[in-house]
């Protein structure tokens, strides 16, 4: 479907269970956001109450989010298995559910999604590689003869070591 649309008048008094999927393009997300990988799957009690409709169930969606710490991206699925919305009934006799079970989903993002908390875990390393960037010169630099620098530290230790017996 490509809306979740409730049609009150068909819905029995004791509740419906509605099981199916909405599409990736309900989300709607910018560019630089997490992106959606497939459809949201949805399975709920709907029930009505008075004035206002009770969607009761689960609701799972994959990303793919990128790792704060790594930069990687990785897929995560924000899964709820339990979930309540609870929508006000209106005077028409359809109910359009979409957009609160897209931000139920939008809701329960990680704030700071790691690829360690996928749904393939990675270990979240830092690449080595990106380090060296701090350091880039390390490696073209002539390392001064191990000797040298060790004399000089050995110098400074024996100046030192007076005052801490003291
Ligand atoms: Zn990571």
């Amino acid at each position: 479907m490509k809306r979740f649309v409730i049609d009150l008048s068909l819905l029995p008094e004791e509740g419906q269970l509605l099981d199916d999927e909405l599409p990736t393009t309900i989300f709607d997300l910018p560019e630089e956001d997490a992106k959606p990988l497939g459809p949201l799957s949805f399975r709920l009690q709907a029930q009505r109450f008075g004035d206002e409709l009770l969607l009761q169930g689960s609701l799972s969606a994959p990303f793919e989010f990128q790792c704060v710490r790594t930069l990687t991206l990785f897929k995560k699925t924000i899964t709820l298995p339990k979930t309540a919305i609870s929508l006000e009934i209106g005077p028409g006799n359809e109910i359009d559910a979409t957009d609160a079970l897209r931000e139920e989903i939008l809701l329960n993002f990680p704030p700071y999604p790691r690829c360690d908390g996928g749904d393939d875990p990675a270990p979240c390393d830092i690449d080595p590689r990106y380090l060296a960037v701090d350091n880039p010169t390390e490696d073209d630099v002539d390392v001064p003869p191990a000797a040298q620098g060790d004399s000089r530290w050995a110098a400074l230790d024996a100046l030192e070591k007076p005052d801490e017996q003291s």
